[in-house]
């Protein structure tokens, strides 16, 4: 799809962008432009855009604000040695995004436009990519959005799709510190047969209450159990889990309730790359406890693009704690860790070619 190009005559002056990816934080400041795409019963896709980075104007019986149609995804531009930059397996987010789209009732956008309009934003704005050499990254967020105006309950007959994006500093400027995790038994993030293997924004809605009382708790970050027995280990409200046992490293396994992460995927290949077994099982919180408990299961980290990969150091749920393995970061978790960023950063081979370098 022709993507017309219509970019900002007043890009941000040089000195403030530079100012601005000095200390992006996450999800602060924005770059010069977006990508807009339309979406209309009976006519498809239609008017690829790039322009200006701005407000959207909105109806206030716009469907979106009211029934919750939005599904979007997450993934970053790393700037490469060679001055290039490169995005890391943009396919697999084009395709959960169809996936999304489908359980929302949407429109599926084809994964070679969704792949042009992060190209093309990410071409637009390369400056904004900071440099080779450390985390940063250019965070680019992917969504879409009912735009037919009614209180009807009913799939929406148009839809607007944009990319927008945004600097993101090191998750860890201090260096990698372990998060604390409160193992919620009372609420959870998503059921069976519900969305919760969609990226949308109602999951994370579902998920703030959680996360409050998990802060309450002292704890960075709520792991969910599954609805139906309250038993077995699911995810994080935006992270997928990892459970070291010596060389093998163990996810839980997909039910339709949790969220198949890029990372969560790529760390199953790249851990037999490095000599590591990987899998995927069902983990139960009591086999959590034992064998934390035992010695046989030495680290456990969470993992998403944001984050990377982040040790977890001290457990908590109703009626237990325990400081996982050392409380420390593990040593197959740093080097995961590492393996995965150098690949991202373009610092190692990249024999699966993941990785999607930008013209
Ligand atoms: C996005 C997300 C993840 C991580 O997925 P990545 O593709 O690795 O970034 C995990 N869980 C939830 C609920 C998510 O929304």
């Amino acid at each position: 799809m022709q993507i017309e190009l219509k970019p900002s005559a007043h890009p941000l002056p040089a000195a403030e962008r530079e100012a601005r990816l000095a200390a992006p934080g996450f999800g602060r400041y924005f770059t010069d432009n977006m990508v807009t795409i339309r979406w209309t019963e009976g006519r498809g896709w239609h008017d690829a855009q790039l322009v200006p980075y701005g407000p959207l104007e909105m109806d206030p019986a716009n469907m979106t604000l009211h029934y919750a149609q939005e599904i979007f995804e997450g993934l970053k531009a790393y700037r490469q040695p060679d001055g290039g930059v490169a995005l890391f397996r943009p396919e697999r987010n084009a395709l959960r995004f169809q996936h999304s789209a489908r359980t929302l009732a949407m429109p599926e956008l084809p994964v070679e436009t969704f792949i042009e309009a992060c190209d093309a934003l990410v071409a637009q704005d390369v400056e904004w990519v900071p440099p080779h050499g450390g985390e940063a990254s250019l965070y680019l967020r992917p969504f879409m959005i009912a735009s037919e105006v009614g209180l009807g309950v009913k799939p929406a007959n148009e839809y607007l799709f944009l990319v927008i994006a945004s600097p993101a500093g090191p998750y860890f400027p201090g260096g990698v510190k372990p998060v604390s995790i409160w193992i919620s038994q009372d609420r959870v993030r998503a059921v069976p047969g519900g969305m919760g293997d969609a990226k949308t924004g109602g999951n994370y809605a579902a998920s703030l209450l959680a996360q409050a009382e998990a802060a309450e708790q002292g704890c960075a970050q709520v792991a969910y159990l599954d609805a139906v027995e309250r038993r077995w280990v699911e995810e994080l409200g935006g992270m997928n889990l990892y459970f070291v046992y010596g060389d093998r490293i163990v996810t839980p396994a997909l039910t339709g309730s949790l969220l198949e992460g890029v990372t969560r995927d790529s760390l199953l290949t790249l851990a037999r790359d490095l000599g590591y077994e990987s899998e995927e099982a069902r983990i139960s919180v009591d086999q959590w406890r034992e064998d934390t408990a035992n010695g046989s299961l030495t680290e456990v980290f969470a993992c998403g693009t944001a984050a990377v990969i982040t040790p977890v150091g001290e457990v908590k749920t109703k009626g237990a704690a325990w400081t996982q393995g050392s409380g420390e970061p593990g040593p197959v978790t740093l080097r995961l860790r590492e393996a995965l960023l150098s690949l991202q950063t373009g610092n190692a081979e990249d024999p699966h070619g993941w990785r999607h370098p930008i013209a």
